[in-house]
């Protein structure tokens, strides 16, 4: 038997509980993991409270990340006592997920645990941090340098903003942290951003396709009207990390930012990311992410939490990362 957070749809209105389950409930797979820890992303918010229809079956386990100890393997790469973590797949999704003391998994998307990392740590990296780390080696393969000028950052308090920070901060870039909680300003100075500014100019919609250039790049987890007017800002030969939609999935704007100023609009995935790019990605944040700052980012939670930091997370009002301990 195992504890698990369940979702469950009667009628079209979801309950939650925290239900004890039989190890015959656990979906198929090759890896049968203990976990440790979980965390809190935006998509668990969605996933958790129904909105943007992203489960097909009920019930369900939410999840989108773990970290934990393999249990049982059939898989040649894992053996019992292995320690792993977990990001992506569509696990917590389309899949059962890491709101339980126990997953099966496929064995091919599971990440040794990196050298150094605890699994607390490792969630409370987890998806956003993870997707932070795709961001910046995205940018720096187009060309960023610190030499390069102001980095933007948006949606700073939240998980991939704030992480997103500390990792440019690290690595010696002036980071613009634009925020609408401008009362956070100390924890995203400690971070390292050496800028903080005011979120609210950036939800105007553009006026002109090109504005003065001020950005030499971005990690924006917010699209919609402020991926469009950030474009605009962008200093020629610029890129701009596609990452969120929490102010909205629009784009409303025009190619000469691309035609005029070579800008780079660079899509990131971290569901579907290749293994080679994720162990990559996972040793970079070993080396560019403080964990004393790493620490400073991150409340600890039970499985009980789960709906209010859901509930918490879709109107922005968690500040940086929410691990959960599901065995807490
Ligand atoms: P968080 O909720 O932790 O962070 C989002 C932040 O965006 C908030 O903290 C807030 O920051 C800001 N924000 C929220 N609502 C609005 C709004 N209406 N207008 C402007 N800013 C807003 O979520 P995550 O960091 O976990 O995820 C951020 C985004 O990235 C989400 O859209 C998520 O779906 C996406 N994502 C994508 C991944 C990928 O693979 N591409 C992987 C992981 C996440 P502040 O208070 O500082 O303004």
């Amino acid at each position: 038997m195992f504890k698990a957070f369940v979702i469950d749809n009667a009628g079209g209105s979801l309950t939650s509980a925290i239900r004890e389950l039989d190890d015959a409930r656990l979906p198929p797979g090759d890896v049968t993991v203990a976990v440790d820890y979980s965390s809190v992303n935006y998509k668990d918010g969605l996933v958790a409270t129904g909105a943007g229809g992203l489960v097909k079956q009920y019930p369900h386990v939410p999840g989108i990340d773990f970290a934990g100890t393999v249990l049982v393997s059939e898989h040649p790469a894992f053996k019992p006592g292995d320690s792993v973590l977990l990001t992506g797949w569509r696990v917590g999704e389309i899949r059962w997920g890491g709101y339980a003391q126990k997953a099966r998994v496929h064995g091919d998307w599971l990440v040794p645990l990196p050298a150094g990392l605890t699994t607390r740590r490792a969630m409370a990296i987890g998806t956003a941090g993870f997707t932070a780390m795709l961001a910046v080696i995205a940018l720096e393969n187009h060309g960023l340098t610190p030499q390069s000028g102001e980095i933007l950052v948006t949606g700073a308090c939240g998980g991939v903003g704030s992480i997103a920070t500390a990792i440019l901060a690290k690595r010696g870039y002036q980071v613009v942290a634009s925020t609408g909680r401008l009362d956070m300003q100390e924890y995203l100075r400690h971070l390292g951003a050496t800028a903080v500014i005011d979120r609210s100019p950036f939800a105007e919609p553009a006026k002109r396709p090109l504005e003065g250039e001020r950005w030499a790049g971005c990690v924006d987890s917010v699209g919609g009207n402020t991926l469009a007017r950030v474009l605009a800002q962008t200093k020629y030969g610029g890129s701009v990390a596609a990452v969120g939609l929490a102010g909205g999935s629009a784009l409303d704007h025009t190619v000469i930012p691309f035609l005029l100023r070579g800008v780079n609009l660079l899509g990131i995935d971290s569901v579907m990311c290749p293994m080679p790019r994720r162990t990559d990605a996972w040793n970079r944040l070993r080396v560019d992410l403080p964990l004393e700052q790493l620490d400073a980012l991150t409340v600890a939670a039970g499985l009980a939490d789960v709906p209010r930091l859901a509930a918490d997370i879709l109107r922005g009002a968690v500040r940086g990362r929410a691990v959960i301990d599901v065995n807490g």
